[in-house]
């Protein structure tokens, strides 16, 4: 990298580290984005004249609120709630809500920043948001969670609505607690509109939403190895998380010919070394998504498959690596370790699992990196499709959703392909992510002018 370069990074990132002491998931984030943006912006010279870097690493607005809500045991208890409306420049607000007690507005902002390139990438006229509470779900009853969502939405009820802001799932909410929220707003409001995403079948929700995050990652592996002449089939595979993007890609993996050999929760992974076929698969979805168990519950059902406690699945060698629960989750020595056993190409379904060093190191061996703002845009992208069949008062069939989130996934990849192919043919996917998804955002907000 050029020395000059260097020393812009170096200004802009002290200054967001100045700005904003104390968010390390945030300035993590931003680095990552700044370092394969900042020569493309110093050739660029409006956008760097314009100071659009400096104005899209600061949100529009944050709202932080109080949620109290009453236990079963009548217990009054409070949580932070937060909703980040990060940049609204190509249309209304759009990303999940995460209830998690690791939640806080540092991991919200790192996530609503990333939220603006993936949802420009889609292609789809949605701006960058999250949200989310320090709340856990973990062990609280139906009713206790009902009762914490209904209270949250009625704070959050002011600020989002579907021109403006629309929320939907991420770790710790799925359709129970979209329902929950859904249906707190329609009763406030008394109008039945699209302002959530990730609704039900019954009310407005789409086909192939559930499972489009998942979907969409394989689509996107599928895509990046074709480009070097490879596909799926007969491949092995490591998945991490046991929640919906986990479940899901893995479901496709299946019906690909690939061969999954773990998920994982934050208890520790389960290794199957005969694959986890259609039938587990199913068992795993009735144990995560109704019982709402643990994933080394997996082992006492099918006894050849063995528990690895606290740890994560990276040592078990497989050709393809799917990311798929949290940030921060595979380091340096991880990567190491994959790469070591003869990976060939990894997909980030979760946001930002792979730490820095881990992205060295599958620069430093040449291999397929799909970064999270593209491989998981697939989501976001059927969210997108939700709430235009919400606007047109229809319901998509299943085959025209999901050929419409291929298409979609195939649009990431060939810009990825078109701003992070290299001088000697290799593709940087993040880069090619992070200059695709800037420029459409950037443009919109040069026309707007000093707004
Ligand atoms: P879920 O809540 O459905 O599942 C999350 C999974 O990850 C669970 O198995 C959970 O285990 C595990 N997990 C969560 N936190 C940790 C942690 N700190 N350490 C170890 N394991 C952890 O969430 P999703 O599947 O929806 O989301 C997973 C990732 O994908 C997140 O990064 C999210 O931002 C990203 N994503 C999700 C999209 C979506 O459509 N849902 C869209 C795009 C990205 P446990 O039960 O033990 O907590």
């Amino acid at each position: 990298m050029e020395q000059v370069v260097k020393d812009e990074i170096d200004r802009f990132m002290r200054g967001l580290i100045r700005r904003n002491p104390g968010q390390r998931e945030f300035h993590q984030a931003v680095r990552e984005v700044i370092e394969s943006l900042m020569p493309f912006v110093l050739e660029h010279r409006k956008y760097y004249d314009a100071h659009i870097l400096e104005r899209l690493t600061e949100p529009d607005r944050v709202i932080i609120f109080r949620v109290c809500w009453e236990d079963d045991h009548g217990n009054i208890r409070t949580n932070r709630a937060w909703r980040v409306q990060f940049n609204n420049a190509i249309g209304p607000y759009k990303g999940g809500m995460r209830f998690h007690p690791t939640v806080t507005l540092s991991v919200l902002k790192f996530l609503g920043f990333e939220q603006c390139f993936k949802n420009a990438l889609t292609g789809l006229p949605m701006g960058g948001a999250k949200g989310g509470a320090n709340f856990n779900p973990k062990g609280k009853s139906d009713r206790e969670v009902m009762r914490f969502c209904q209270s949250l939405m009625i704070e959050l009820s002011r600020h989002i609505g579907e021109d403006t802001d629309i929320p939907a799932g991420d770790i710790g909410v799925g359709e129970r607690e979209i329902g929950y929220m859904f249906g707190q707003y329609r009763r406030m409001e008394n109008r039945f509109t699209g302002v959530l995403t990730g609704k039900g079948l019954a009310f407005g929700g789409s086909l192939v939403r559930k499972e489009a995050t998942g979907y969409g990652a394989v689509y996107f592996m599928q895509n990046m190895l074709a480009s070097r002449g490879e596909g799926l089939e007969g491949k092995t595979a490591v998945v991490s998380g046991a929640g919906n993007v986990a479940i899901y890609c893995t479901e496709k993996l299946i019906a690909s010919g690939v061969k999954v050999l773990t998920l994982s929760d934050s208890d520790g992974f389960i290794f199957d070394p005969d694959g986890i076929d259609e039938e587990k698969l199913e068992w795993v979805k009735e144990l995560k998504e109704v019982r709402r168990g643990r994933i080394r519950e997996y082992v006492e059902k099918f006894p050849r498959a063995e528990f690895h406690a606290k740890k994560r699945p990276w040592s078990v060698p497989c050709d393809l690596a799917f990311p798929c629960a949290t940030q921060n989750e595979l380091d340096g020595a991880d990567a190491q370790t994959l790469v070591a056993n003869g990976l060939k190409a990894l997909a980030e379904g979760a946001n930002m699992p792979c730490r820095p060093e881990a992205i060295g190191e599958f620069r430093q061996a040449r291999m397929l990196f799909g970064p999270g703002k593209a491989a998981n845009a697939g989501g976001v992208a059927v969210s997108g499709l939700e709430q235009s069949q919400n606007s047109l008062r229809i319901a998509w069939s299943r085959d025209e959703v999901d050929s419409r989130l291929r298409h979609i996934m195939r649009g990431i990849h060939d810009t990825c392909v078109k701003w992070g192919r290299e001088k000697d043919g290799h593709v940087d996917y993040e880069k090619g992510a992070n200059i695709g998804g800037f420029i459409k955002v950037a443009d919109a907000m040069l026309a707007y002018g000093v707004v």
